[in-house]
């Protein structure tokens, strides 16, 4: 989708609206266009959409160059960028991906094969790495797409363990590219309850597995955080603390030499751009890999970074990612404008509320509602969120 400045509302010119329907000729696949005034097109093409159509181009009526799009990413409406059509349906290609594979009752069984810190010296908590070898079993998955965990031992009731999801770190092809392994980033879940230390169950099976042991593992789930397959994709991605899982796995598959000579249909050329947040620089994950993107894909990549506890904010205050998000609110909303660009939000619930602020400032101050756009964005399947 692509979303047109509020500022340009107002004029007198005419727009076109490319739309799909059952009142158009079956001979054209009930495509049909209709030229409104711009004063019109809000309204009209609520109208349209109330009606079940679905609106696939909203062009410039002079011109033809694409003002907005509300569409799947399916739709065939020229890119702003002036590329042709996608031909990736994404909704569709989602069809494809795998899900539920193994169930709670008769789960996986895979094996460690490492389990490795990803803090540096002087961190706050514990975050490990973990890589558990998927052999012999049917267990695939895609990059987005997050796994289930059943931790050994019996919960309070004498039951096994309920599952925990954890998203998935590694791409389809693993850390070791032979596509048998499954990689997560956990952090142990640690709190104080009435003056006594309470590690969270299955964060901590995680952190301590060692290698070699069994782990029950069902799914994979999700199809909330894929990535596009348009290798032109703009994708920006908001994450804090383990909320980097999937965006490292999009990262390896978008720039680790391995990877990329393992996907000779998907050789990325568009922009990714990731916001992570974390407490202090060792609490920061995945740096090495994401310094060498840098260093090899400086126009592809970008990585701007929030430590809350050592940097600050224009305010004086702690550096969160809603405040680098707010910092660079023209280049995201630029980005946003384009059909091609996704964004993606990771980590924990309570990011959520700061995002939705600094994306609401940074909307009202060019004219837009956030709260409408971001429906609009996540109709068009271009607003992926995973949060817990
Ligand atoms: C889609 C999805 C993806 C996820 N991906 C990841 C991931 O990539 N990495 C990751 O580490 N986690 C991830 N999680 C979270 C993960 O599923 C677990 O919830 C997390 O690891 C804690 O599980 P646990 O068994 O260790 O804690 P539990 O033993 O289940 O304890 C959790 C419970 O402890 C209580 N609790 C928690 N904090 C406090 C507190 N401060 N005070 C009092 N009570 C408290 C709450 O009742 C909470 O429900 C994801 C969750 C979802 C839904």
């Amino acid at each position: 989708m692509h979303v047109l400045s509020a500022a340009s509302f107002g004029s007198s010119q005419m727009m076109t609206i490319t739309l799909q329907d059952f009142s158009g000729s079956p001979a054209t696949g009930g495509i049909r266009r209709l030229t409104v005034p711009l004063s019109q097109l809000q309204s009209t093409y609520g109208r349209l959409l109330r009606s079940g159509a679905r609106i696939l181009e909203v062009a410039n009526g002079l011109t033809g160059s694409v003002a907005m799009v509300e569409s799947s990413p399916a739709a065939p409406a020229a890119q702003s960028s002036g590329k042709p059509a996608r031909k990736a349906p994404a909704k569709a290609a989602h069809a494809d991906v795998p899900v539920n594979l193994y169930k709670p009752k008769a789960p996986f069984v895979g094996k460690v094969i490492s389990n490795d810190s990803l803090l540096k010296e002087g961190a706050i908590g514990r975050v490990n790495h973990v890589t558990m070898d998927l052999s012999g079993g049917d267990l695939r998955y895609v990059e987005g797409q997050s796994i289930g965990i059943i931790p050994d031992g019996l919960a309070d009731n004498g039951k096994p363990h309920k599952i925990r999801l954890y998203s998935i770190a590694s791409t389809r092809h693993g850390d070791n590219l032979a596509g048998n392994t499954v990689s997560l980033c956990v952090r142990q879940l640690q709190y104080e309850k009435d003056g006594e230390l309470i590690n969270g169950v299955c964060s901590t099976f995680l952190c301590d597995v060692p290698p070699g042991a069994p782990v029950k593992i069902t799914g994979p789930v999700g199809k909330e955080m894929l990535l596009p397959e348009d290798e032109d994709a703009n994708v920006i991605m908001l994450a804090t603390g383990t909320g980097i899982a999937p965006m490292r796995a999009y990262l390896r598959r978008m720039f680790d030499p391995g990877e990329r000579d393992r996907n000779p249909d998907y050789a990325f050329r568009g922009k990714a751009w990731l916001f992570m947040g974390v407490p202090t620089t060792p609490n920061l994950l995945y740096e090495e890999e994401f310094q060498s993107y840098l260093s090899a894909y400086p126009d592809n990549f970008r990585y701007t970074k929030a430590i809350s506890r050592e940097q600050k904010n224009s305010e004086g205050g702690r550096m969160y990612i809603q405040h680098r998000v707010a910092e660079y609110a023209d280049e995201i909303f630029n980005l946003i404008k384009l059909d091609a660009t996704h964004l993606y939000m990771c980590g924990l619930r309570g990011m959520e509320p700061g995002i939705d602020e600094a994306m609401t400032a940074a909307a009202a101050a060019r004219g837009l509602e956030w709260k409408t756009l971001r429906p609009q964005l996540k109709k068009a399947g271009r607003w992926h969120v995973e949060t817990y």
